[in-house]
């Protein structure tokens, strides 16, 4: 039998609240299977270890981790923490220090989920968003000088590498190749942005020259917007920087119903270090401590977690068990018109994973 090693990493806010979810959903899933087990370890850092030790995590925290085989984080950010502290000291960290530069982030109205968008299907909103995540608008370059001064200057520089912008899409083009449209959209702004940028699309074109069974197109990414709510059957996987992809993900997440409901993956494809699993979310300062948090964002991560381990069959499982709790507006919770709370919706979760099992 083989035993997976999970760090579990909550942080602040709600992340407490949806990671232990999730690794009850994982427990119940272990509990149906006989060819694999988890071993979690819990690491308490966040604003709390901010609070007492001055850093968000130890100096030695990557090391810590490095050896586990995937890590479900929660979220970074408290109300009386600057969020670049919060942000920068520990997630980002994780993210750049295990070089994890795809981020993936599915985005699909789910069964008995109200959408916003009223000429559209659940049919018709069937998305990969790829977030360049490693570079670019937030590759941490930059200074600030003379502050408080009248003459203060501030930069943030954004990066581009070829090696960076050719591995994010040789990785989307994959995913794009893999998905039964073959379509990519590449998300561009080389009108305004004309050095990096330009860059960016000429290499977007040097690689699809590797994957003549995809078909790509190219948007600009104040289009794009506007082509996720008018047009949005005609997106399938879509790449995009760090910033672009960050917006548009928020916004794809939004029309797909909640934010809660949206997860993501910050994955190193080649496996040279542990990838980390994440609802898109944020700490939820109005919600926090009330067990009113939407879990199944952080349970659509698990999905991914467990599709990134290669156990297929076991994603399919959860997700499956995920879809039949959406479909019931008695299991929903605030976020989506609903009086469900946290520990209902993961009780709920739980039960169809160990259902579905024993009758299998
Ligand atoms: P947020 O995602 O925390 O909240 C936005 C709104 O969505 C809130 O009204 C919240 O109640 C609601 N919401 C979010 N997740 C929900 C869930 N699971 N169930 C029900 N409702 C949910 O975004 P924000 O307010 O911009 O940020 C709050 C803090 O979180 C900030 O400190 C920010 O930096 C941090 N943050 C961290 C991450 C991360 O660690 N990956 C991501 C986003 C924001
Ligand atoms: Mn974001």
């Amino acid at each position: 039998m083989k035993t997976y090693r999970i760090a579990t990493i909550p942080g602040d806010g709600i992340g407490k609240e949806v990671v232990p979810a999730g690794k009850a959903v994982l427990e119940a899933l272990a509990r149906t299977n006989r060819s694999f087990a988890f071993e979690f370890e819990n690491f308490d850092w966040g604003a709390d270890y901010y609070r007492a030790n001055g850093v968000m995590m130890p100096a030695d925290g990557l090391d810590q981790i490095r050896d586990k085989d995937a890590i479900l984080f929660g979220s970074a950010g408290d109300p009386d923490v600057p969020d670049h502290i919060t942000l920068w000291g520990l997630r980002l960290k994780i993210c750049q220090g295990f070089d994890q530069y795809a981020n993936v982030r599915p985005t699909r109205i789910l069964p008995g989920i109200d959408a916003p968008l009223k000429r559209c299907g659940p049919q018709d909103l069937n998305w990969v968003i790829v977030r360049e995540n490693s570079e670019g608008e937030y590759a941490g370059v930059g200074g600030r000088v003379h502050q408080g001064h009248p003459i203060e200057a501030a930069t943030d520089v954004s990066i581009l590498t070829r090696a960076g912008v050719e591995r994010i899409m040789r990785f989307a083009f994959r995913l794009a190749q893999s998905r039964p449209r073959k379509l990519l959209t590449v998300i561009t702004k080389s009108n305004a942005q004309r050095h990096a940028m330009v860059m960016w699309d000429e290499i977007a074109n040097q690689i699809a020259a590797e994957f003549p069974d995809v078909k790509w197109d190219k948007e600009l990414v104040d289009a794009a917007t506007a082509r996720m709510v008018n047009r949005p059957a005609t997106l399938d996987t879509i790449v995009a920087t760090n910033l672009h992809a960050d917006i548009l993900s928020d916004l794809a997440a939004a029309l797909a119903g909640s934010l809660g409901i949206a997860p993501t993956g910050n994955i190193d494809p080649e496996h040279r270090y542990p990838s980390m699993f994440e609802p898109i979310h944020g700490s939820a300062f109005d919600i926090m401590g009330k067990g009113l948090a939407n879990p199944v964002g952080t349970f659509w991560s698990v999905v991914m977690l467990l599709e990134h381990l290669g156990e297929q069959a076991a994603a399919q499982q959860v997700m499956a068990a995920i879809e039949r709790v959406t479909a019931d507006p008695a299991l929903h919770t605030g976020d989506l018109g609903g009086t469900a709370t946290t520990a209902q919706v993961t009780d709920a979760v739980c039960a169809l994973i160990e259902k579905v099992a024993v009758v299998a």
